[in-house]
């Protein structure tokens, strides 16, 4: 193939970003040691806003997909076989999750899809080698916690397309530069949020009475401080201006 620039964007499992010789790259890589069983179900919202849920059981998170087609997952083992899943264990391991003193329940419905969701965090760089340029899940994955995956490969392409506009245009080849660290700055913040959210929010393995203590108290100063809360909300929509 021949061509001036060539953007790589295939997805987490991309064959591209292994065409950088290996004296020139770094892949950052953490597995954490759960994963989520996620589920569609035809049922009606349970909640008004989506439900993030921090419980003895483990994590749990209620989405909405539309009126009549929801989104949930549980934490579980990464080796979870989905199989051995009733639809009435799932709805009692996703009740256990969510009861608590308020009395709220979930509203179930027919499940329609189960998966395995595993937990990684990856970071490739540098994201330009010569004309290539590595773009979205190709180029760095998070943990789902913090809903950022897709958010960050809009992001990469926001950037990219100032860059191509002016190395195309206004044929200034050292635009390409700006790529990768603009690019990344954004994608290592979202690595943190995204750690953050799932460390706070998730049953740790080997976790001791300490670390459960200081968990609940993290939860606490972002549900009841302001500078907690919009600690939280801002790295969730996104940081406005950056890069
Ligand atoms: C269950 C789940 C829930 C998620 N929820 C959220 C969320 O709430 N918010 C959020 O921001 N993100 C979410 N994400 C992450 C989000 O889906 C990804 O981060 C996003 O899709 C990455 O976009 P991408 O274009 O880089 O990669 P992809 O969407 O994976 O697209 C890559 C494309 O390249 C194609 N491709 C691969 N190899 C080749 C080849 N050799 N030739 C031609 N084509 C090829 C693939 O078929 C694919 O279409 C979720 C992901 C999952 C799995």
């Amino acid at each position: 193939m021949r061509c001036d620039f060539l953007v790589r964007a295939d997805g987490s499992r991309s064959t591209c970003r292994l065409e950088i010789p290996e004296a020139e790259r770094r892949h950052f890589f953490k597995e954490y040691p759960f994963a989520w069983f996620g589920i569609l179900a035809e049922a009606p919202f349970s909640a008004p806003e989506l439900v993030y849920n921090r419980s003895p059981h483990g994590f749990a998170l209620i989405s909405q997909r539309s009126e009549t087609l929801q989104r949930m997952y549980f934490q579980c083992d990464p080796e979870e076989d989905v199989d051995a899943w009733s639809d009435d264990r799932i709805w009692a391991e996703l009740q256990a999750r969510v009861a608590g003193e308020d009395g709220f329940t979930l509203r179930e419905g027919s499940i329609t899809d189960k998966t395995v969701l595993r937990f990684r965090s990856f970071v490739a760089e540098p994201l330009r080698y010569g004309n290539m340029l590595l773009a979205g899940d190709a180029a760095h994955t998070v943990p789902p916690t913090g809903a950022k995956g897709l958010n960050l490969a809009l992001s990469d392409v926001r950037v990219l397309s100032e860059v191509l506009e002016r190395a195309v245009f206004k044929k200034d080849r050292d635009a390409l530069d700006e790529y990768g660290p603009r690019a990344l700055a954004r994608v290592w913040r979202s690595q943190h949020f995204s750690y953050w959210m799932t460390t706070m929010l998730h049953n740790l393995p080997e976790a001791t009475d300490f670390d459960v203590r200081r968990q609940l108290a993290e939860l606490g100063w972002v549900v009841s401080s302001t500078a907690g809360s919009t600690y939280l909300a801002e790295g969730y929509t996104g940081w406005p201006g950056h890069p």
